[in-house]
């Protein structure tokens, strides 16, 4: 045992780290309480997600204490997002080694804190025990919509258009960095890269701009074929993607013409938290301005048909081998 743990034991480490970022809800009575107590905004569902992540898993245990606690909530404010929903609260269940230090835990609540001024979310509870195990981070969020106006993935069309934000495969590209890897890449793409496995940049604000507009939504967390492949099978209906229309950044780009990474491995490569939708033609320039507004690119990079599945094809329109696609826990 340290000499924190001594001082402390748990109700020290709520009191001090966490209850300082509940203040912003009067429901959550500073954490000295069983549970929290939230009035939805009138007219509103409440949308209800959670997401663990574990050291070894999600991250590296040894990643910094700010990318971790920011991983922890953003992957949960990706599945907001991808369901139209505007970010509320959150409880935040930690599972911490026992000898997790102060600094490590100021730098995270540090984190925390200013993730919740970005997005407009408080921590509204929790659970804080020790753990001889890997650190493990569970995350409840809570967020609002105009009644029964949730995305789902059932909407989806024959004709709509499929879209995606951001780019594509970065973020696996950052996980084998981080294994030690040789991209061939200069130290400047490299840290871009990991950055973007490390720390996910939640589509929040188009997201919010996605009830008037899509058919159907998720966020991609496991590859974009296996994700797409959810919406193929929850809407009954058939996703051709073309592979070339696909954003890649520049450095995924550079990585890609070296050799060292294919249009298949970023097609299928986990952890971007980006969104990919189903839209009418019809809302092509709507979602532009959306896309303008919210500070956002998207890419539209296929179509909704009749059939079942996921179907990529290459520049010449031959249909690329995916097997295995997305990454499965067991
Ligand atoms: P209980 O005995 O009812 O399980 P706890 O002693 O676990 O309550 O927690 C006391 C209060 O602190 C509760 O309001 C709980 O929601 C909050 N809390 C505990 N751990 C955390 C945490 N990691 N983050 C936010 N709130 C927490
Ligand atoms: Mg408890």
């Amino acid at each position: 045992m340290t000499r924190d743990q001594k001082r402390r034991g748990e109700f020290e480490i709520i009191k001090r780290f966490f209850a300082p970022l509940s203040q912003k809800e009067a429901g959550a009575f500073g954490l000295t309480d069983d549970a929290a107590a939230l009035t939805p905004k009138a007219g509103h569902d409440v949308v209800v997600t959670t997401d663990a992540i574990v050291a070894g898993v999600h991250f590296l245990p040894g990643d910094p204490p700010d990318t971790i606690a920011r991983k922890a909530l953003r992957v949960n404010l990706s599945d907001l997002a991808a369901k139209g929903a505007t970010p509320r609260a959150y409880l935040l269940t930690a599972a911490f080694p026992h000898d997790i230090g102060d600094d490590w835990l100021k730098s995270f609540v540090a984190a925390l804190k200013a993730d919740q001024a970005r997005y407009g979310i408080t921590l509204v509870g929790g659970d804080t025990v020790a753990t001889p195990g890997p650190l493990t981070l569970n995350v409840v969020a809570l967020g609002e919509i105009a009644r029964g106006r949730t995305v789902t993935r059932a909407g989806a069309k024959i004709g709509d258009d499929v879209w995606v934000t951001g780019t594509i495969g970065d973020a696996g590209l950052g996980l084998r960095l981080s294994k030690g890897d040789d991209l061939g890449l200069n130290e400047r793409q490299r840290d871009a890269l990991i950055r973007r496995y490390r720390v996910p940049d939640p589509r929040v604000a188009l997201g919010q701009g996605l009830p008037t507009l899509a058919t159907a939504c998720l966020d991609v967390s496991d590859g974009l074929i296996a994700d797409v492949g959810h919406i193929a099978d929850v809407s009954k209906v058939q996703i051709r993607i073309n592979a070339t229309d696909v954003p890649l950044s520049h450095v995924s780009r550079a990585a890609m013409e070296s050799g060292r990474t294919s249009l298949t491995e970023i097609l299928t490569a986990g952890d971007d938290y980006e969104l990919a939708f189903t839209a009418p033609p019809a809302h092509r320039q709507h979602l532009i301005e959306l896309a303008a507004k919210a500070k956002t690119k998207i890419a539209r990079v296929g179509e909704v048909a009749r059939g079942k599945g996921v179907v990529a094809r290459d520049e010449s329109g031959r249909p690329l081998e995916i097997s295995a696609a997305g990454y499965r826990h067991f």
